[in-house]
């Protein structure tokens, strides 16, 4: 089982798209993590319809997309590496079976087989990028669940900014302009180097231009949700 998919990794594209919770495939060694599927298919396995958008997004824009290929509860790739839920035990009230009592070495067993891997093959795009001397703008896209800990979410989609504001403030202007939806500014989720690893290790660190989108899960759940979203959103952009 690949740890990763590329689409496009040539592609010219000043855009670059990242998702890490495109999937929920458990490796078949982990057997599930002991949980039945429809826990597998709900949100805590993964950001439902982000795929679909980025594959969407990456032929619009003739851009590299890069999508992690396991589930975020077999290791969460956008999370730091001393993060308490970088293997969940518990996530949205659902006990993990197979991520309890792990070791050190379980964890760091992930770590070395899925959650470097997929970040390994970011960087490799975004160093070729460097070496060609393409410019590059990072855009790690995710999804959110309609409404958590039973407070529903108004935002259809949202961008997480730290500081760097500069693409993030056009970007929700154009997003808000046909006034038809309701745009999230940090709502539900800031951008957060303490917490999130994507964004902070692939672009902050490098001081490149980047974004962080949030699609709500209902919105873009099925195949023609996900292509007119993205096209909402390729156009707002
Ligand atoms: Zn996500």
């Amino acid at each position: 089982m690949p740890a990763f998919l590329t689409l496009r990794p040539a592609a010219r594209s000043r855009l670059v798209f990242v998702c890490d919770h495109a999937s929920n495939l458990v490796p078949p060694e982990l057997r599930d993590l002991g949980l039945p599927p429809e826990e597998l298919a709900r949100h805590i396995g993964w950001d439902i319809g982000a795929a679909g958008v980025t594959a969407v997004l990456s032929e619009w824009f003739d851009a590299p997309a890069i999508l992690c290929n396991t589930s975020r509860l077999v290791v969460d790739c956008n999370r730091q590496l001393d993060a308490h839920d970088l293997v969940p035990e518990v996530s949205d009230g659902t006990l993990i079976p197979g991520n309890q009592h792990l070791s050190a070495a379980e964890k760091q067993d992930r770590v070395e087989r899925w959650f470097h891997p997929y970040h390994q093959a970011v960087e490799d795009v975004l160093l070729e990028r460097e070496a060609a001397g393409v410019a590059t703008t990072l855009v790690s896209v995710h999804s959110m669940t309609p409404s958590l800990a039973g407070a529903p979410r108004p935002w259809q989609i949202s961008l997480s900014s730290y500081r760097d504001r500069s693409l993030v403030d056009p970007l929700l202007a154009a997003l808000r302009r046909p006034g038809d939806v309701v745009v999230g500014d940090n709502q539900p989720y800031a951008l957060d180097p303490a917490i999130d690893y994507s964004t902070p290790f692939h672009a902050l660190r490098r001081g490149l231009p980047h974004l962080q989108v949030e699609f709500r899960q209902d919105e873009i759940a099925g195949a023609e949700g996900q292509r007119a979203w993205a096209l909402r959103f390729a156009r707002a952009l």
